[in-house]
């Protein structure tokens, strides 16, 4: 295969140094820069459609990015374009209710056992911020705990040993974050249930909730180990705390009813966001009424948004939910995950390149690592950086869109056919004969 240009373009270079001058490192949000790969102008995206992504420059790629884990019907999905085309023909928003709120908490119940009520909000970091302050405001008690390496968006007091981009950049705690906000937090090691009943030994009466990503996705892609999330139900039972579970990223993504079904583990709260929005901003906090009932109007805890609920994202949730509820996103998807990772596997052997492939539903993540298993933020921490460096450059070169950080999960699309895991695999075998060559 001869070699291809270098990625991305001339128009996305001169793009970010425009964006350089107006906007804090040329982003939006800094899990999109390229410094955790060793920096340049990312691909600046112009359009995306199925499978691809396709940047200012002209090159097309099939993408894992799938805007961070929202498009589980892969870009541009036909049914959630009209939809939302529809209602924002309609107007955009009324600060007053409509329907499409009540069709979308009503598919959300249905479709996750353990929610039935649930409050829109605008992203996860919302649902996450929520969830915290209805948890602290139904116990009574101020603590949280939370996991080393898991992420639940940049709300101030679970800013702590965070994941995500804060990890990529070697920021996982905040100047700006008083200590005084972070007080409340006690961090301990996921997977690690001894870490979490030592805390509970510590400060059992204190803790309103343990708040914990069912599969972690955001130090690349780590599921629980047998009996870690079973555990965790257990000891917030036996002190009196809630079980939070941020699914959001895992909810509708590891399961068509949430990672809490995959692993039969039932949280009192779960958050959610990404695909419960089909793509469009929106997040949610779903638990049992009786615990829900704590928020205003109907509790004393006070949580408002003037576009929560906003008309285009109830539209693009239901036309995406509906879909999914059947399960027959998530069973086409299984085959095409079954061949991406078994012929990255071999290909990653047929190099030499030692790698272990993690997966959860329709999410899944690549350690350049010997270890045959990564359950712990420290053996994520140890794997390759210098290799997944070389392999991210080389696949983006060979037109495959990935994560620019071995701390992001990669996420699969319904839209991914044969022919885009074929690609991908075409890309694979160069990559890993770059990361063989060092
Ligand atoms: N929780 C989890 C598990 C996430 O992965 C993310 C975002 N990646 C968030 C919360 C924050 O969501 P948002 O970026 O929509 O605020």
């Amino acid at each position: 295969m001869s070699e291809p240009a270098a990625r991305p373009g001339p128009r996305s270079a001169a793009l970010f140094e425009r964006a350089r001058r107006f906007t804090p490192g040329g982003v939006n949000s800094p899990a999109r820069t390229f410094d955790g790969v060793g920096g340049g102008a990312p691909a600046f995206i112009d359009r995306a459609s199925g499978a691809r992504i396709h940047d200012v420059d002209g090159n097309a790629y099939v993408d894992y990015v799938g805007s961070f884990g929202p498009m589980i019907l892969g870009h541009a999905d036909p049914a959630v374009i009209e939809a939302v085309q529809k209602q924002a023909a309609k107007g955009l928003s009324f600060g007053a209710p409509t329907g499409l709120e009540v069709e979308l908490a009503e598919l959300i119940c249905d479709m996750v056992d353990s929610i039935e009520s649930v409050r829109m909000v605008n992203s996860g970091t919302e649902a996450a911020m929520t969830a915290i302050r209805l948890a602290r405001g139904h116990t009574g008690r101020n603590k949280i705990l939370k996991f080393a390496g898991n992420y639940h968006g940049h709300v101030d007091a679970l800013l702590v040993n965070a994941g995500s981009g804060a990890l990529t950049l070697g920021i996982p705690g905040s100047p700006g974050v008083p200590q005084s906000v972070v007080d409340d937090t006690l961090v301990a090691t996921y997977n690690d249930l001894d870490s979490v009943a030592e805390a509970f030994a510590a400060h059992g009466d204190e803790i309103a909730a343990v708040m914990v990503e069912p599969v972690a996705g955001n130090m690349n892609c780590v599921p629980p180990v047998e009996g870690f999330l079973e555990g965790l139900r257990a000891l917030c039972d036996d002190h009196g705390a809630l079980l939070v579970f941020d699914e959001v990223m895992t909810g509708f993504r590891v399961h068509p009813a949430c990672a809490q079904a995959h692993f039969g583990v039932t949280p009192d709260v779960t958050a959610l966001g990404k695909i419960v929005g089909g793509g469009m901003p929106v997040g949610a906090v779903g638990a049992s009424r009786r615990v829900m009932e704590t928020l205003a109007p109907t509790g004393p805890v006070y949580q408002a948004g003037t576009l929560s609920g906003h008309p285009l994202g109830m539209a693009a949730g239901i036309a995406t939910l509906s879909q999914i509820r059947g399960g027959a996103v998530h069973a086409a998807i299984e085959p095409r995950l079954d061949a991406l990772v078994s012929g990255l596997e071999a290909r990653a052997r047929r190099h030499g390149v030692p790698l272990t492939v993690q997966r959860a539903g329709a999410m899944f993540g690549l350690f350049f690592t010997d270890a045959s298993r990564v359950t712990r933020f420290d053996e994520v921490a140890a794997c390759d950086g210098a290799a997944f460096r070389r392999f991210f450059h080389a696949m983006l070169d060979h037109g495959v869109y990935l994560a620019p950080s071995p701390f992001e999960a990669a996420f699969i699309s319904r839209a991914h056919d044969e022919e885009a895991i074929e690609e991908t695999l075409n890309a694979a075998d160069a990559a890993f004969a770059a990361v063989a060559r060092g």
